[in-house]
């Protein structure tokens, strides 16, 4: 009985996540999609941090080559050329990559 109550309470939660588009799980897994590459099993790799050049699918988990990114703050270097902080819809917020991760792999099924 106490199993069930608790599986009704994960479905429901999910599903507000799923539709709060402030919320971070979401930008996250929108960020995610628009910095991945094509991964040779039809689904998508992934950036694994939040800077590098690491990529994993989320459906095998390979880990295709890509372009380098940098999903954090941009770094000092960067900064006479635009001085701009990013918005925070453009930034990985890495307490919630696993829900994002979480959130793609359904999306995907
Ligand atoms: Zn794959």
């Amino acid at each position: 009985m106490i199993k069930r109550i608790q599986s009704i309470f994960i479905r429901e939660n999910r599903a507000e996540v799923i539709e709060d588009l402030s919320s971070p799980i979401i930008i996250n897994a929108k960020l995610l999609v628009s910095h991945s590459v094509s991964c040779k099993c039809g689904s998508i790799a992934i950036p694994t941090g939040e800077i590098g050049e690491t990529y994993q699918c989320i459906r095998c988990g390979k880990q295709p080559e890509g372009p380098r990114y940098n999903l954090g703050q941009i770094v000092a270097n960067d900064s006479s050329f635009n001085p701009l902080p990013k918005p925070t819809n453009q930034l990985l917020h890495l307490d919630f990559y696993n829900d994002a991760v979480e959130l793609l792999k359904r999306k995907k099924r």
